[in-house]
Order: C-alpha cells, then sequence, then structure tokens
C-alpha cells in the first residue's frame, strides 16, 4: 500500500475504516478523554477527523498531530458506542505507525523507549532476567530498605506509586515448563490447547498463569507451553512500531502453527492476536497466515464457557465486582462469560459495578507515558467500584496492576483478583473437601 496524503510511509490508516463516520457524535460521551478534557480533537470524532485531514494533505505530521493521537487510551469504547462500527483504534494505531517513522523518539524518552521495545520484550529470557533482578529486590530486604529510607522518593511520583503496587515475582511458567512437553488432563483428554505465557503475565503474575494451567486441566485439556512464542507485540503496535508488532506476530504464528486452539488470559494479548491480519494488509501470504492463527486464538473465559467446564461446588462466600477490561470487553466482545463464571462459583455475590466496562487508565503503558491522565481516568473508575465488594475481579494483567494502584490511593481494601483464580481458588476448595472426606473414610 502506498503512502497516502501527508501519510508519507507504507501501513498508512486505512480509509474503509473512516469512510463510514458521518460525524454523529454518538461516541464522545463514550470516551474517557473527552470525558476529561471537554475538548473536541481528544474525542474519537476529533481524531477520525484529524487523521482523516493528514490523509487528505490539509494537515501535517507535527506535535499537533501527535498529542491527540498519543494521547487516545487505544481503549475502542468508541467503536462499542459508534453506530457505524468505526474502528478508531485501529486508525490511531495506523497513524501512530505513520508518527513514529515522521518524528521518532529521541533522547530519554527515545532510548527507553528503544530499550524495552526492542531489547526487552521481544526476549523472553531477558524479561525472565529482568522478573530475577526484581524478585532479588523483593526477597533481599532491598526493597524494604528503599522504602523505609524512601529511596523510592529518586523516582518519578508515579513511577514511586507503580513500585508501591508491585505484585510478588514468582516463577515463570514458561521457565518451570520448560522441556516437560504436554501438561496432561486430570482424567480423560478431550483436547489439546496451547497456553500464549505473555510477557507481564509470566513475569508478574506467574501463579495466575499455573492456575490457568490447572483449570484448563481440570477441565480435561492438555496444555502445552510452545517455546518459541514471544511477546504479542501489542505494547510495540500501542507505539507505533508495527515493524517490530509484525516480527513479533511472526515469530507466533510460526510458535503456534501445530495448535488447534491458543489459550490466553490477558485481554491485550489476546486482542492483539485476534487483531494479527491488520498487520498484514500489504503482505497477502502473511495475511492468510495470520487469519488462520487468529482463528485459533481464545480467551480462557471465553474458552471455558464454550466448551463446558465443571461447576465448583465448595462456597467461597465473598462480594464481588468485576471490571471489563477494554481489550476484553469493547475489543473482543466478551462481556457475559467471565461474569457467568463468577456468578456460578457458589457463595460468590456479584455485584454490577457502574460503567464496568470504562477504562481504568492503564491502556498498556499509557499510565507510565501519560500519567496525569491516566490518574484521572482511574480516579473516575474508582469511584464507581462498590464500597461493600471484598474483591474486583476482571481478565489483564495491565488492569490488574493499574486498579490495584487505585485501590491503595483511594483508601480501598478490595482485593484484585484474576477470573480464572477465582475460579481456582473453588476448585482447591473442592479437592481439599475431597480430601478430607477421603482421609474420614479411610480412618473409619
Ligand atoms: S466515529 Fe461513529 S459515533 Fe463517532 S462520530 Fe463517527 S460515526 Fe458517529
Ligand atoms: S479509543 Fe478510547 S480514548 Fe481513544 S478515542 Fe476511542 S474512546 Fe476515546
Amino acid at each position: 500500500m502506498k503512502a497516502l496524503g501527508n501519510f508519507k510511509w507504507s501501513d498508512p490508516p486505512d480509509e474503509s475504516k473512516w469512510a463510514d463516520c458521518v460525524h454523529c457524535g454518538m461516541c464522545l460521551e463514550s470516551c474517557p478523554t473527552y470525558e476529561i478534557t471537554g475538548q473536541e480533537q481528544h474525542s474519537p470524532r476529533g481524531r477520525v477527523y484529524l487523521i482523516k485531514s493528514v490523509a487528505e494533505g490539509r494537515l501535517e505530521v507535527n506535535e499537533q498531530f501527535m498529542d491527540p493521537v498519543f494521547k487516545c487510551l487505544d481503549c475502542r469504547a468508541c467503536t462499542t458506542a459508534c453506530p457505524a462500527d468505526v474502528n478508531v483504534g485501529g486508525l490511531i494505531e495506523e497513524a501512530r505507525g505513520q508518527i513514529r517513522q515522521a518524528m521518532p523518539l529521541t533522547g530519554v524518552k527515545g532510548f527507553v523507549g528503544k530499550m524495552f521495545l526492542e531489547k526487552v520484550f521481544p526476549y523472553p529470557n531477558r524479561l525472565q532476567s529482568l522478573g530475577s533482578l526484581m524478585k532479588i529486590y523483593q526477597k533481599s530486604g532491598l526493597q524494604k530498605l528503599a522504602r523505609s529510607a524512601r529511596l523510592v522518593r529518586v523516582l518519578p511520583k508515579h513511577l514511586a506509586e507503580m513500585e508501591s503496587i508491585l505484585p510478588e515475582v514468582g516463577v515463570p511458567v514458561r521457565r518451570k515448563y520448560q522441556g516437560a512437553g504436554v501438561i496432561r488432563a486430570r482424567g480423560e483428554a478431550r483436547n489439546t490447547v496451547a497456553l500464549l505465557t505473555g510477557c507481564i503475565m509470566d513475569v508478574m503474575f506467574s501463579d495466575i498463569n499455573e492456575a490457568t494451567i490447572r483449570v484448563l486441566t481440570r477441565n480435561g485439556h492438555n496444555v502445552t507451553i510452545p517455546q518459541g512464542q514471544t511477546c504479542c507485540g501489542a505494547l510495540h503496535v500501542h507505539a507505533g512500531d508495527r515493524e517490530t508488532g509484525r516480527k513479533l506476530a511472526k515469530q507466533n504464528i510460526e510458535a503456534f502453527k501445530d495448535a488447534s486452539v491458543v489459550i490466553v488470559n490477558a485481554a491485550g494479548c489476546g486482542s492483539m492476536l485476534k487483531e494479527y491480519p491488520e498487520l498484514f494488509r500489504e503482505d497477502p501470504e502473511w495475511r492468510e497466515k495470520a487469519e488462520e492463527f487468529s482463528a485459533k486464538v481464545r480467551d480462557i473465559a471465553e474458552y471455558l464457557f464454550d466448551t463446558g467446564y465443571e461447576k465448583p461446588k465448595s462456597e467461597m462466600r465473598c462480594r464481588v465486582t468485576y471490571h471489563d477490561a477494554c481489550h476484553l470487553a469493547h475489543g473482543q466482545g466478551i462481556r457475559r462469560e467471565p461474569r457467568q463464571i463468577l456468578s456460578g462459583i457458589p457463595g460468590v455475590e456479584l455485584v454490577e459495578m457502574p460503567n464496568a466496562d470504562r477504562c481504568c487508565g492503564s491502556a498498556g503503558v499509557y499510565n507510565i507515558t501519560h500519567p496525569e491522565m491516566a490518574g484521572a481516568v482511574l480516579e473516575s473508575k474508582m469511584k464507581n467500584v462498590p464500597a461493600d465488594v471484598e474483591m474486583i475481579s476482571m481478565g489483564n494483567p495491565g488492569c490488574m496492576l493499574q486498579m490495584a494502584l487505585g485501590v491503595k490511593k483511594y483508601g480501598g481494601n478490595q482485593k484484585i483478583v484474576h477470573t480464572v483464580q477465582l475460579l481456582d481458588w473453588a476448585y482447591q476448595k473442592d479437592d481439599e473437601r475431597a480430601a478430607e472426606k477421603t482421609g474420614q473414610g479411610g480412618g473409619g
């Protein structure tokens, strides 16, 4: 595909994506950045208009264009609200690809961005090493010391806040099951699925990956962890580095080529994997491969719901609310499945959160690149958390970190959990009860 107007590089924003926009404004209220700024340029309609103007040569790719394009959370709420299904998020990602080529990041931002996006995330071993360093920081007493001596204050405020809610780093399942081959289903196997372990998920939330494996095997699915897999590329595509995004997509398509089902437990990764064909609009051969691959991708809640799963019997006795991660609800249309899993656990009282599908401000690394806007979005989100719930459940690691920060900042005490974790805990209770019964039976 050739350049378009003042978008001078290949893979420009796709004209067909804005063709249906009739400027009706029905998307405005859904947009968190418009709610906060009240400015048209920070609304979906405004952003579509700006992108179209550059494509028609009436505007330049410059700072004034970059600001609203990068201030977008890519939360996709506008696409849900739009009667014409205008894919604003897709346009934003394509426009960012052009901006990053026209105006590459320089200085510290350029260095840090390049280092993490190009030198760390694409290499699972490097990411795991970083996780090991974090573990040493947490376990050696350094973290305690840094906090008590207030050394974390040298960090910018938003990074110090993030440091305060870092979960305890465990052993990545990718490393733990290396060379393990197939992790066998409990009982007779119904199917074999391949697990995308994810980057942040496997480093910071390996316990959720473990829970995912236990839940799958309990429900009769053999699990494999293809070792050739890599980062899904969502962070790269959101940042405008579509070239690296394509490289990572190709690696994953190859790594999972023998899988019939690819299970994902992180909404942002799942959405990215399902959208791989978008990255190959100019490459028919890879587009076909990407379409085949994307058709195999399932979010864990979607998969359990569709294939049927064992309902736990033990009572959990807790009040839980559910936060719709943007890339599950708006990105993949998955809303009903996680709610049904939660309310299917005996004793779980599911309390609906008003505006549950409103972004929490995490949005990949948005909370690091745009801390003020992310903070305002989080504040508005936290006002909607029902006061008397004990847990907030969701299906995305970025949201889990951001919501944990919200709970800490606004004085809540709710536990942040992944939906599959709650199901896993209920199963564990079932197992304990069964073991008690067997023990009693054996003694009598
Ligand atoms: S993006 Fe959709 S909802 Fe928003 S102005 Fe255009 S047509 Fe209307
Ligand atoms: S993706 Fe989200 S932040 Fe961006 S324009 Fe749409 S609603 Fe607004």
